[in-house]
């Protein structure tokens, strides 16, 4: 199976998320690939082709960042907040419009417990497919939805909640133009479990402990794919972490360590 085929199949598992969001059956979808192994070269091939993206810290540290993407979700979210809290842990959330706008007393939770709060996308669409234009009405319109939920100024929220995570890590060199242009900053990861087709929280808690370093950004997911399992996960690795030494911090502490001007 090639990485394109590889690539292209986790596409269409998590665009379907939009359509299946406002079911009320569980949705399943099947774990039908494992991008796990290939992720630590992908990363190495990456992050010196896109310097201009976060893809770590710089390791001086021992610092970590947690990421969750596709949230927030009602009853993952909650479970998996409920865990930070026992660890005093504050995490960095990539959220979909969609789910903002849906469940909006559990996005003002995150918010109001301290935590980091990115964008991906409205509803998990490839930013690639998209035109210009509707990239950046899927951004402003996931920051109205935050700033509505949340109870807080627009302007604020356009000038504060400018960290974006591309959906399926997929972008092209136009979509990194057009977001620095617009004054967002493009977060990617070096530390992703692929949690979201469930292989179950021991293979995700052993894949964080095989490959988590100082100044990791590790990606999870609290959304309709992999939801379930992300406070048990969370509940096993954190204290594993906590052991090691590591320190929680959000991407924006990363950025600040950020050689290039583009942190600003
Ligand atoms: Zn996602």
């Amino acid at each position: 199976m090639t990485l394109a085929t590889i690539v292209a199949r986790r596409e269409e598992a998590l665009s379907q998320i939009a359509r299946k969001i406002f079911k009320t059956r569980e949705v399943k979808v099947k774990a039908t690939m494992q991008l796990a192994p290939l992720i630590p070269l992908l990363y190495k091939i990456l992050k010196p082709a896109f310097p201009n993206c976060l893809w770590a810290g710089d390791g001086s540290e021992r610092s970590l960042a947690l990421t969750f993407d596709d949230g927030p979700h009602p009853q993952y979210t909650p479970q998996l907040l409920e865990v930070l809290e026992r660890y005093k842990i504050k995490a960095s959330f990539f959220w979909l419009g969609i789910c903002v706008e849906r469940w909006p007393e559990v996005a003002k939770e995150v918010y109001r417990r301290g935590h980091w709060i990115g964008l991906h996308g409205w509803n998990h669409r490839s930013f690639p497919l998209l035109s210009d234009a509707e990239l950046r009405q899927s951004l402003e319109k996931t920051q109205e939805a935050i700033a509505a939920a949340c109870d807080l100024d627009l302007q604020q929220v356009r000038r504060t909640f400018r960290d974006v995570r591309p959906p399926n890590g997929l972008f092209v060199a136009r979509t990194l133009k057009r977001l620095r242009q617009w004054n967002y900053r493009t977060v990617m990861w070096s530390v992703v479990p692929e949690d979201w087709v469930r292989p179950g929280v021991s293979v995700v808690v052993q894949r964080l402990r095989q490959q988590v370093q100082p100044g990791s950004l590790i990606v999870l997911h609290d959304g309709y794919c992999g939801g379930e399992d992300v406070a048990a996960t969370a509940a096993e690795v954190i204290p594993w972490l906590l052991e090691q030494g590591d320190e929680f911090v959000s991407v924006d502490q990363f950025w600040q360590s950020f050689p290039a001007d583009f942190s600003s």
